[in-house]
């Protein structure tokens, strides 16, 4: 099935990429990261890919993560500049003449569709064995560390690549064996020319968060009894010329409300090869992600295929859901990492006054309220990605805790990701503000990931509906437990974090137990997220041995989740480390959060 765009031209895409000489750069008043490793350059990064993945395959990917992270600091991140300046449009006929919709993408986001789907295969590694040379199928973790590698230069692309890979998923999960064997694999072709895209289309005018309100009509198809024929307006659809659709409808004469709505396979062109009933209306003309096409569909009598029950489609999509949101907040991980690492560059290599930016006293504490909440994010992404692998295990509990930590990350990472690009924007000054820097495009790009996929508040409820329907809140704390005694804690920051906890098991229980307090519930979210990733970071900090890493842990729980007089002097606190004794012999260490 071809789903290929052609390219505006058929000339092979060049990227006018040029790497600078670092002594050269030096010299020059304005400081440029291009050319960075993005991989290389991340220490941290390395030694937590050590703690989550198996050392054997984190061996066979070095490889591929050293390409990956070099292509993200220079070629791939022009790429996604010049895609970013050249938005797909929609065409409606063909040169000689014949009505035929298609979208034309820019030849460098055609070449980023090669390099994510062909060459590092990231739809597809989750699914089949043989993607990247790996013998089976890979863990999750494998995904979402390339992907944090990729998102660093292009957020657009990452929705087509996230919905692909989910619509796998779920079609393999929930789907009958014959459009299983219809579709697999295509969907997980590594070749841009079988490749078939995933596109999920639920949101209408009057139903977006509220999908209950689903108007799409699904009719038995009187020609075919396997199928059915969807009708209806669909107002936002990512990835619109996708080959095929997970879509939400409402089959005739079912039940109202969410019982009524049903998860359908729409494919753009049937299995004769005709082109299926779908029209694309135009296209929406975005803040940001303007690489990748975004538009509005309308179904009329379009063949499709239910996916798993009748009435089940909303409980079904949410697995779809629950695997885009939790990529979100990877990639919501990767843009406050970009934006770090372009801001300690920064501070590393401009001068002002005399002195580097990293010297002057006011600039430490900025920084490293970003490069809290990046990591942060970071942590969390990792323990959900480890807990999603034990729960497609079967292991007991992890389905629960899955469950919790995804709306966790994606609904605060997705709303530090706003802030902590804003700021990195800042700390390159005036440059930050324009166009041909990254700052603008990541701050635009960062401000999606908090409404698509379920706004904050949407996202923020599901914390409370895992708590309540799927019993997370003791396997949370739990997890937290084991956590904690397997970390090296001081007992004085020990005894500060068992209070926090306390706080927050009581803010939980004031939601759950009181639907009054609805108001609170992003405090909620908030807190929960917060004492995830202090306990998590700590412990990631006790495997591989960092004072720095346990400091940032510190930080977290000093100024997120202890009690503080808003008009005292926070100076000195910020950058010591109360490391348990056998590591820092008893000592205070004062730590550089910024090597
Ligand atoms: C660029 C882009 C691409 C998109 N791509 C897709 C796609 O591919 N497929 C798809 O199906 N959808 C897509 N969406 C749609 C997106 O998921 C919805 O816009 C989002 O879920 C919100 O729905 P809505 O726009 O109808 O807003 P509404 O649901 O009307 O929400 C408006 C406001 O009300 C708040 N609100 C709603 N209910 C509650 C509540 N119970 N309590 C408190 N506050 C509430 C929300 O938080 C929000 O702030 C895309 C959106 C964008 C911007």
């Amino acid at each position: 099935m071809n789903n290929r765009a052609l390219p505006l031209t058929q000339e092979k895409i060049s990227v006018p990429f040029q790497h600078t000489d670092n002594n050269e750069k030096s010299r020059y008043p304005v400081p440029d990261r291009a050319g960075t490793n993005v991989y290389l350059d991340d220490t941290d990064f390395q030694q937590l890919l050590k703690i989550y993945m198996p050392a054997k395959l984190l061996t066979h990917l070095q490889p591929h993560l050293t390409r990956l992270g070099e292509l993200a600091g220079a070629e791939l991140d022009e790429l996604a500049r010049q895609a970013d300046s050249n938005p797909p449009t929609l065409q409606h006929r063909t040169r000689d003449g014949r009505d035929k919709q298609s979208i034309l993408k820019h030849p460098s986001y055609v070449e980023m569709e090669r390099l994510a789907f062909s060459e590092f295969g990231l739809a597809a590694l989750s699914h089949k064995s043989g993607v990247l040379g790996w013998e089976t199928k890979m863990p999750a973790v494998a995904k979402y560390a390339m992907t944090f590698l990729f998102v660093q230069a292009e957020f657009g692309l990452c929705c087509p690549l996230s919905m692909t890979d989910s619509l796998t998923r779920t079609l393999v999960k929930y789907g009958s064996p014959q459009l299983i064997s219809r579709y697999f694999e295509d969907l997980t072709s590594q070749d841009l020319d079988t490749l078939s895209q995933g596109a999920m289309f639920m949101t209408e005018q009057g139903a977006g968060s509220d999908i209950a309100a689903t108007e799409t009509l699904a009719q038995n198809d009187p020609k075919d009894p396997q199928a059915w024929l969807l009708s209806g307006d669909k107002w936002f659809c990512s990835n619109p010329d996708a080959a095929l659709a997970m879509v939400l409808a409402r089959h005739e004469g079912g039940p109202e409300g969410m019982k009524g709505v049903s998860l359908f396979l729409l494919p753009r062109t049937l299995p004769d090869g005709r082109d299926n009933r779908i029209e694309i209306v135009r296209l929406k003309d975005k803040l940001g992600t303007r690489s990748m096409a975004s538009g509005e569909i309308r179904l009329r009598g379009a063949k499709a295929w239910l996916v798993g029950e009748l009435g089940r489609g909303f409980v079904q999509m949410a697995d779809m859901v629950n695997n885009s949101r939790l990529s979100n907040g990877m990639r919501a991980a990767g843009l406050m990492r970009r934006a770090v690492g372009e801001a300690l560059y920064i501070s590393k290599h401009r001068k002002a006054f005399g002195a580097s930016l990293i010297d002057m006293p006011l600039m430490r504490p900025q920084l490293s309220k970003m490069m809290l909440s990046a990591e942060q994010a970071r942590t969390v992404m990792f323990q959900a990605a480890e807990a999603l692998r034990r729960s497609d295990a079967g292991e007991e509990g992890a389905y629960a805790l899955t469950r919790l930590l995804t709306p966790l990350l994606k609904f605060r990472a997705c709303r530090d990701a706003r802030k902590v690009t804003g700021d990195a924007l800042e700390v390159r000054g005036g440059c930050g503000y324009i166009e041909e820097w990254s700052d603008p495009r990541i701050l635009r790009d960062a401000h999606l990931g908090s409404v698509w996929e379920g706004t904050s508040n949407i996202v923020a409820l599901d914390v409370i509906r895992a708590i309540k329907r799927e019993g997370s809140l003791p396997i949370w704390n739990l997890h937290l437990d084991q956590l904690i005694k397997e970390s090296k804690w001081h007992p004085q920051a020990l005894y500060q974090l068992a209070q926090a906890r306390v706080r927050v098991n009581s803010l939980i229980d004031s939601v759950v137990n009181n639907t009054e307090h609805e108001e609170v519930t992003r405090q909620v979210a908030s807190s929960m997220y917060r004492v995830t990733a202090v306990v998590a970071m700590a412990w990631e900090a006790t495997q591989y041995e960092s004072i720095r890493r346990m400091t940032l842990a510190q930080l977290g729980l000093i100024h997120q989740l202890s009690v503080q007089d808003p008009l005292k002097a926070r100076v000195q606190p910020d950058l010591t480390c109360l490391f348990e004794e056998s590591q820092s012999k008893g000592r205070v260490e004062t730590v550089n959060l910024f090597n």
